[in-house]
């Protein structure tokens, strides 16, 4: 695992934003929240990203096209995020066993998979709490 401590300035800005920001945050809610430290233009914050990513410390969420800073440094044979289509919580799970089971189908395929990210749409406990909640008044 890579030491946060020993990134270059800007990319341990934008880990420490990504670590304090509730919840995922696209490039442009990250430039914005980083003006203030000086860092004002986006291929700054993307080559920052970039970097994390390649250092597994953050994540791309395609599906919603934002950034999570990692909190599963150890899951280096994949994993996964399940997405509140509500709140927009996003929590990574491991996804060791998930990774096996497509791995097997691509190579049903004939097909040599290089990385697997699955992201999956639902609803959080919170949000079905709530629910739970105003149904009984
Ligand atoms: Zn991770
Ligand atoms: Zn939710």
């Amino acid at each position: 695992m890579t030491e946060a401590r020993s990134l270059p300035r800007n990319a341990a800005l934008v880990h420490a934003f990504l670590r304090r920001h509730e919840g995922p945050a696209t490039a442009y809610r990250i430039l914005d929240g980083l003006r203030s430290e000086g860092v004002s233009a986006p291929p700054t914050v993307y080559r920052a990203l970039d970097r994390l990513i390649a250092l597994g410390l953050a994540h791309r969420v395609e599906s919603i096209n934002a950034f999570v800073a990692c909190v599963r440094p150890e899951h280096d044979d994949g994993n996964g995020f399940a997405i509140c289509r509500d709140c927009g919580h996003v929590a990574e799970f491991a996804g060791g066993a998930m990774r096996r089971t497509l791995g097997e189908i691509a190579e049903a395929q004939n097909f040599e998979l290089d990385h697997a990210t699955v992201e999956l749409s639902g609803r959080c406990s919170s949000c079905r709490q709530a629910d739970g909640e105003a149904d009984r008044g």
